[in-house]
C-alpha cells in the first residue's frame, strides 16, 4: 500500500518549503489540495507539475474513500492546505482519520504553522499553551467563548482575520481585563511582518489608531492567568458575564 504524506507548506515566504517537502510533492502520484489553483502556483514556483485533487470541506468525506482506495492500490499521495500545516484550522482531518482507520501509513512532512511561528517570537510563556483556532464570527458567541477562557492558565493562541481583529481585541479587553499581557503576530514571513506585544488595552489602541495594523493575517496570543489574584479576578468577571446575560 502507498503512504499518505501530510505536507506543510509556506505561510507566506515561499522559501520556507523544505527540500523534503518538495521531494515528496514531486514524488507522489497526486496531491490532494485545499485550493488547487493556490497549490498550482506554489508548484509552479518550484517548476513542479503534478496532478491535483481538490479537497473541500463539503467533499472531504466522499473524497476520503477514494483516497483510501488509491492508497490501498499502492499509490502514495500528498495532502496539503493553502498555507502552513494541513488540519490546523484547515481541511484534512477526515482523510487522515480514514487512512489511519484503514491501517494505512500516514507520515508527516513537518514545516511552517502560523501558531508555532507566532508563539516562538511572542515572548509569552510557551511551556504550556492552548490553541483555540478561530473565534466564532458572531459577537455573542465570541464573547461567551472568551469569557469561558478568562481563567485559563496556559497561553491562549487564536487565529484572526483582518476584518475582525479590532472587535476581537475589544472583546478580549472586556473578558481578560485591559492589563493582560498579549501579542499580535501579523503577516509572519511576509513583507509586512509585524509582532506587537503589550497589554491587551495598549494593543487594541494601537490597532484602532493605525489602519495598517488591521491588514493581513493575524495570530493573537494572550498570556494565561499567572497567580491566584488574577484567578479570582477572572472568576469575578466570569460570574459577572453570566449574571448580565440574565438582566433585562
Ligand atoms: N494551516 C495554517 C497553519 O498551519 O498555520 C492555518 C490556516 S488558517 C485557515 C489561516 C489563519 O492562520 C489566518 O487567518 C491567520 O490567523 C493565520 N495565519 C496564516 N498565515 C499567517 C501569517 N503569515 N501570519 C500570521 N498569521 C497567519
Amino acid at each position: 500500500a502507498g503512504t499518505l504524506f501530510v505536507v506543510a507548506t509556506p505561510i507566506g515566504n515561499l522559501g520556507d518549503l523544505s527540500p523534503r517537502a518538495l521531494d515528496t510533492l514531486r514524488g507522489v502520484a497526486a496531491i490532494c489540495a485545499e485550493d488547487t489553483r493556490h497549490t498550482r502556483q506554489l508548484l509552479a514556483h518550484y517548476g513542479v507539475e503534478q496532478s491535483l485533487v481538490a479537497l473541500h470541506e463539503h467533499n472531504e468525506a466522499g473524497l476520503a474513500e477514494r483516497i483510501v482506495a488509491r492508497l490501498q492500490a499502492g499509490e502514495s499521495l500528498a495532502l496539503v492546505s493553502d498555507a502552513g500545516t494541513p488540519l490546523v484550522s484547515d481541511p484534512g482531518f477526515r482523510v487522515v482519520a480514514a487512512a489511519r482507520a484503514a491501517g494505512l501509513r500516514v507520515s508527516p512532512i513537518p514545516g511552517p504553522s502560523a501558531l508555532i511561528a507566532a508563539l516562538s517570537v511572542a515572548g509569552l510563556p510557551s511551556d504550556r499553551f492552548a490553541f483555540e483556532g478561530f473565534l466564532p464570527a458572531k459577537a455573542g458567541a465570541r464573547r461567551e467563548r472568551l469569557a469561558r477562557l478568562a481563567g485559563e492558565a496556559r497561553t491562549l493562541i487564536f487565529y484572526e482575520s483582518s476584518h475582525r481583529i479590532d472587535e476581537t481585541l475589544a472583546d478580549a479587553v472586556a473578558a481578560f481585563g485591559p492589563d493582560r499581557p498579549a501579542a499580535i503576530a501579523r503577516e509572519l514571513t511576509k513583507l509586512f511582518e509585524t509582532v506587537l506585544d503589550g497589554s491587551l488595552a495598549a494593543l487594541h489602541a494601537r490597532v484602532v489608531a493605525d489602519a495598517d495594523q488591521r491588514k493581513g493575517e493575524f495570530v493573537l496570543l494572550i498570556q494565561g492567568i499567572t497567580d491566584e489574584a488574577d484567578a479570582q479576578l477572572a472568576e469575578g468577571r466570569r460570574v459577572y458575564a453570566k449574571l448580565i446575560e440574565h438582566l433585562p
